[in-house]
């Protein structure tokens, strides 16, 4: 009875979670015994099921009813008391020790009492400051609600660059300029040496990414990345401090036009074949519409300091990308390259 941090500590690196994720796990397990932690403790027998038994040992590990065991034979019961069997189980269910959130006093944050070293060596990258600080500096009314560069300790509870103070991120907040998914486009535009990887929207880039560097490829974690954009940065650009949003300014914000936005002219109703304005029906003609819709896209290309595409009426190749871009960079619009009336609204916000 009683058992230490430093005791927690140890059982848990012979599971094998990693050095990074120890203090957690230990705090976790001191949380689920308010500090005095019982190796034979056994949790409320009357939140039993007919499939779910009571919760045991150092980890408060929920166990399965024998009927059961097949399916995850860590949960027995019968051996929970066991404190190296109960940290197995442990790492078994989050995932290799880095993902805490199946534990109540973890979901709840009463484990940060338990903490040691709540900030974990994080020593925030320069080069992750200077991309928050330039955000702010563009945009100075831009919410930072997930803002974060070394995170708070869910964040830290998985392992990732935040650990490292190498990634950063940006809260989205478009209605103050501040389009984190736009910015980051650019970003991946640029292929911004400092990147290892980006996620946003579901979706995840960076230049050693298997299959064609810098594409984007979808992004199946827990967090969708949605209300914020996610960049990581090589340990050798920790000090690069240079501009990341390059140029985008407050007078230019991000993905939003640079002059005086104005009411979306009506949509010119073009149905055709694919129920608006693409490169199937448009690359081999000039159109003055296909012109307007290339003249907003370079408005919202300029925002975020990426590569204008020719205005010339045709609907071609970059024309194309430019509304993929555009369309990938609103949520909930559908990426088919193709302008119709609601890609056409959107233009003009
Ligand atoms: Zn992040």
């Amino acid at each position: 009875v009683g058992w230490s941090w430093e005791q927690l500590v140890e059982v848990a690196r012979n599971a094998g979670v990693p050095g990074s994720h120890l203090d957690i796990a230990a705090a976790v397990s001191l949380a689920e015994h308010r500090g005095n932690v019982d190796p034979s403790a056994v949790g409320d027998l009357k939140l039993q099921t007919e499939k779910w038994g009571p919760s045991y040992g150092l980890w408060q590990i929920r166990s399965l009813k024998p009927k059961y065991l097949h399916l995850e034979p860590w949960r027995d019961g019968s051996r929970l008391a066991d404190p190296h069997f109960n940290a197995r189980a442990m790492y078994r269910i989050s995932k290799g020790g880095i993902n805490f959130t199946p534990w109540s006093t973890f979901e709840d944050g009463l484990y940060r009492q338990y903490l040691r070293g709540v900030e974990m060596g994080c020593a925030p990258a320069p080069a992750c400051r200077a991309a928050l600080t330039e955000a702010t500096k563009n945009w100075p009314n831009r919410r930072k609600t997930s803002d974060g560069i070394c995170g708070d300790p869910r964040h830290q509870a998985r392992v990732s660059d935040h650990n490292s103070g190498q990634a950063w991120d940006l809260s989205h907040d478009p209605a103050h300029g501040c389009d984190a998914h736009a910015l980051v486009e650019g970003i991946r535009q640029r292929q911004d040496k400092r990147v290892k990887y980006i996620i946003s929207n579901r979706r995840i880039c960076g230049p050693g990414s298997s299959g064609g560097g810098w594409n984007w490829k979808s992004y199946s974690g827990n967090n969708p990345h949605s209300i914020h954009a996610h960049v990581s940065i090589w340990p050798s650009a920790r000090n690069a401090t240079g501009s990341w949003f390059g140029g985008a300014t407050a007078e230019a914000p991000a993905s939003t036009p640079a002059t005086t936005p104005s009411a979306a002219p009506p949509y010119p109703g073009y149905g055709g074949r694919y129920g608006g304005y693409n490169r199937a029906e448009f690359e081999n003609k000039v159109d003055g519409n296909v012109r307007t819709i290339q003249e907003r896209l370079n408005l919202h290309l300029k925002g975020v300091g990426a590569t204008q595409i020719g205005a010339d009426g045709r609907f071609g190749r970059k024309t194309e990308d430019a509304v993929k871009w555009f369309q990938r960079s609103r949520r909930g619009m559908k990426v088919d390259g193709t302008v119709g009336a609601k890609t056409w609204g959107e233009l003009w916000k």
